[in-house]
């Protein structure tokens, strides 16, 4: 299974944790940087293409800004980040220039991966960069991310990357050897898990608990974002990024770190988009004949099943659709606004350009802008 699926790999998502890249959590560690600089070289002469996804700015742009302290306040994160994120690139630039390497800078912001025409622009952007030989890395445009658009953390940033980049195998870098089954540092017995084959609710739980090494580790996020690349066909590895030379070795199938296998069904780049990258602005609540008419039989929401919108949207936006208990079960663009939708639920499709003197389709969500959020947790 291992073997199997580390076969192929021509793409690689590699994520760099502050951790990983900052040593004491201020300034940068050339050293560790340097490692992993050769290991993605060794990669590239082995005809495998990485993109970098690294964190590290508002670490390295504490010292810049002479804190004390972790930076803490938004205003004085954003200044940090925006201090060091040039320190970043600049000991990204050399520790690759001995290897013969070009690196580029991509700052995004999950509102630029929200618009389709953008997200398929860093796509081309990504795919003539790697064309060239360059190594793209890529961070959070903290300096105007706010909350609205923010991805959250660069683990799922990196998830999200996977589709953005079309790659096949996620490594999430981190300062701890994998995920463990307990907190090694309370629980000596806890065991390294090298292989996860399925992400199931309980190991979500364990990893968000609270005590667990990786409840306080973000351990709870890396788990997220393997399930995410997961739900787009991909594994992802944890290993410990400050032994660089594990990133081969994990490659070559040995056991080291941990590997998250993907579910059995994946979703493609667009509906992992939609599932993932959109930012869903309301619910709608349909009944249990629509329910089923989305789940089991693959059809688009009509206007007949609903029986509630909640929230303010406009046609294009993303929504939640859930069941009468309120569970999502799906998620999809609207091909009308929440007003629109209130004056034809429950309606024939037939009466949407009676009541609202025009119509653009007969579907409120087409079958091709639905995701069935089953399917997407396989
Ligand atoms: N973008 C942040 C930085 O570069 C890191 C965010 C994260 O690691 O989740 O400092």
């Amino acid at each position: 299974m291992r073997d199997e699926c580390l076969k192929q790999i021509r793409r690689i998502v590699i994520k760099i944790g502050s951790g990983v890249l900052t040593g004491e959590g201020h300034g940068l560690d050339t050293a560790v940087m340097a490692g992993i600089a050769g290991q993605v070289a060794r990669l590239r002469q082995e005809g495998r293409e990485v993109i970098i996804v690294s964190s590290g700015a508002i670490a390295a742009g504490r010292n810049g800004l002479g804190l004390e302290e972790r930076p803490r306040t938004i205003p004085q994160k954003q200044a940090a980040a925006a201090v060091g994120q040039t320190r970043l690139m600049y000991a990204y630039e050399n520790v690759f220039a001995p290897h013969g390497f070009t690196v580029a800078q991509l700052l995004l912001t999950r509102d630029d991966l929200a618009n389709r025409h953008r997200f398929l622009n860093a796509r081309a952007t990504i795919d003539t960069l790697l064309g060239y030989g360059v190594i793209p890395i890529i961070n959070e445009n903290d300096t105007v991310a706010v909350d609205e658009i923010k991805f959250g953390d660069n683990d799922n940033l990196s998830a999200l990357v996977t589709n953005l980049a079309d790659a096949q195998l996620l490594m999430i870098l981190t300062d701890i050897d994998g995920f463990y089954s307990a907190d090694p540092r309370s629980a000596p017995d806890a065991k390294l898990i090298h292989l996860v084959e399925k992400i199931t609710r309980e190991l979500e739980q364990a990893a968000g608990g609270s005590g667990s090494l990786v409840g306080t580790g973000g351990m709870a996020t890396k788990v997220a974002a393997a399930k995410r690349a997961g739900q787009y066909g991909v594994p992802t590895f944890m290993l410990n990024g400050t032994r660089p030379e594990l990133i081969h070795r994990a490659l070559a199938g040995e056991e080291v770190g941990t590997l998250f296998l993907p579910g059995g069904s994946s979703l493609t780049s667009r509906k992992h988009w939609i599932a993932h990258t959109l930012r869903p602005l309301g619910r709608i609540i349909v009944d249990a004949g629509a329910r089923a008419a989305l789940e089991t039989q693959g059809r688009s929401l009509l206007p007949s099943g609903i029986v509630r919108v909640e929230g303010s949207f406009d046609r294009g936006s993303c929504v939640r659709v859930c069941s009468l208990d309120e569970v999502e079960f799906c998620r999809g663009i609207v091909d009308y606004s929440h007003t629109e939708i209130r004056l034809i639920q429950g309606r024939r499709s037939g009466e949407i350009e009676e009541i609202l003197g025009y119509r653009y389709s007969d579907e409120i969500i087409h079958r091709d802008n639905l995701v069935v959020l089953k399917e997407a947790q396989s």
